[in-house]
């Protein structure tokens, strides 16, 4: 049997990484973007085909339409369809709205939410084709909840949701299911930046009392592309340690 084909973006590292590495454990062909070469690209590259799959790497910015159009014209070239797509590539540039600067509002907006545009755009055509697919877009608490210092993805992040249960509705009849999952705190590069205080002042909020890490959200992801969720769409669920 020929192998399922998942679309990871800002697979190199973080979530995305793990995610593209435990789609790879269950037997799926990863194409995943990057920016610009990397260690950490090599790295993922070479986990991904210990699992005995195929790793295709496709270089481009999730905010540019170019891009997203001749990345997802790679893979299809190359691995013929796209059944799972995870719009996971995402970037923070926290300020209090006083302090925060217009570019900072605007390039947060255009990679998290229009980035998930511009490669569903160009994805979804190929799933109609083929009447099915998987949609799985990383959203985050912050952006069913609100946080402090954190307005421009906040937004960004309830826009992903927004958009998720609207083309959950346009594309059912195309047996296309679309779903979000919302982090909570996950150890990563994102949250490293804060400081060790600030991450034991957040774990005790939280009722499991800890961060959560990135095989926490891989593994919904891997339930939501499986056919053990076939009958789940428009949904946002929460991967967070019980925060919300
Ligand atoms: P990281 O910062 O560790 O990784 C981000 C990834 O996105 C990298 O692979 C990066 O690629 C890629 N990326 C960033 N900007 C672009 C762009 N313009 N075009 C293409 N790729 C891009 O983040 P996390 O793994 O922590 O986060 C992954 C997702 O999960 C994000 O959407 C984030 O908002 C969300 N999330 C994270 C939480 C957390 O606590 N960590 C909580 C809730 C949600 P490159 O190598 O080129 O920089």
């Amino acid at each position: 049997m020929e192998n399922k084909v998942a679309f990871v973006t800002g697979g190199t590292r973080g979530i995305g990484k793990q995610i593209a590495i435990t789609l790879a454990n269950e037997g799926y062909d990863i194409a995943i973007n990057y920016r610009k070469d990397n260690e950490n690209l090599k790295d993922t590259k070479n986990k991904i085909e210990e699992h005995g799959v195929k790793c295709l790497t496709v270089q481009g910015d999730v905010s540019s339409f170019e891009d997203a159009e001749r990345m997802v014209n790679e893979i299809i070239e190359k691995c013929e369809k796209i059944d799972v797509l995870v719009n996971n590539a995402g970037i923070t540039k926290d300020n209090l709205l006083m302090r925060m600067k217009k570019e900072d509002f605007e390039d947060v907006i255009s990679v998290n939410l229009t980035g998930t545009f511009n490669i569903t755009k160009n994805v979804v055509p190929f799933m109609m084709k083929k009447r099915s697919g998987r949609i799985i877009n990383i959203s985050s608490v912050v952006g069913v909840m609100g946080n402090s210092g954190q307005a421009n993805y906040a937004a960004s992040k309830a826009g992903i949701i927004g958009f998720t249960k609207s083309l959950a509705k346009e594309l059912g009849s195309r047996n296309i299911l679309v779903n979000a999952v919302a982090p909570g705190f996950i150890e990563t590069q994102m949250t490293d930046v804060l400081k060790d205080e600030i991450k034991e002042e957040i774990s005790k909020s939280i009722p499991l009392k800890r961060m959560g890490n990135t095989q926490d959200v891989a593994n919904v992801v891997k339930f939501l592309a499986s056919d053990d969720s076939s009958y789940i769409t428009g949904q946002v669920i929460n991967v967070d340690g019980g925060m919300l």
